[in-house]
């Protein structure tokens, strides 16, 4: 016995069949997919669970239009201390295809919301402490007793004045 049946299925679990919308001129949709779907999108931390899109499709002339919100979980280190960070994403989604095309597809347009929803860092807490310099002790934990680099994330470049040109 071999398994290749199982291979003849689609391989998206985001595909929404569009007669219900087409007959009816709207439709909701809840569907979800494993987040090994999308493992490849994020270019540091990693998505946990299932990704989920909520929304509905609407018939609009001859086009199925889907609006909605694909969300999820995932886990990134902190910027600052390194330590875990867990926390839910969501990020609209939408797209139009025509309703005799369907099944509309839902996978590429939940995928670049994901990279979208990617913070450019993440911090553990707002007033994260960080890792001390000298010993790497995660300061959130409590005191090394080392002096904290006061000041020098921010100011140690010179503030530049605006140059005034003379012609
Ligand atoms: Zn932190
Ligand atoms: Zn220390």
């Amino acid at each position: 016995m071999t398994q290749a049946a199982e291979n003849d299925k689609p391989s998206s679990a985001l595909l929404l069949p569009l007669a219900e919308a087409k007959e009816n001129g709207s439709m909701l949709v809840e569907a979800s997919a494993p987040c090994d779907l999308f493992s490849d999108v994020l270019s540091e931390g990693a998505l946990l669970g299932t990704v989920t899109v909520k929304g509905n499709v609407l018939a609009v002339e001859d086009n199925a239009v889907f609006t909605g919100t694909a969300r999820g979980r995932w886990k990134f280190e902190c910027t600052r201390c390194l330590s875990p960070v867990e926390a839910e994403w969501s990020e609209p989604v939408e797209m139009t295809v025509p309703l005799d095309e369907g099944p509309m597809d839902l996978t590429a347009e939940v995928r670049q919301s994901i990279g979208l929803a990617q913070p450019m860092r993440i911090l553990c807490k707002p007033n994260c402490k960080g890792l001390c310099a000298v010993c790497r002790k995660n300061r959130n934990a409590g005191d090394c007793g080392h002096p904290l680099p006061e000041g020098n994330l921010t100011s140690t470049r010179p503030r530049l004045t605006p140059r005034h040109h003379k012609g």
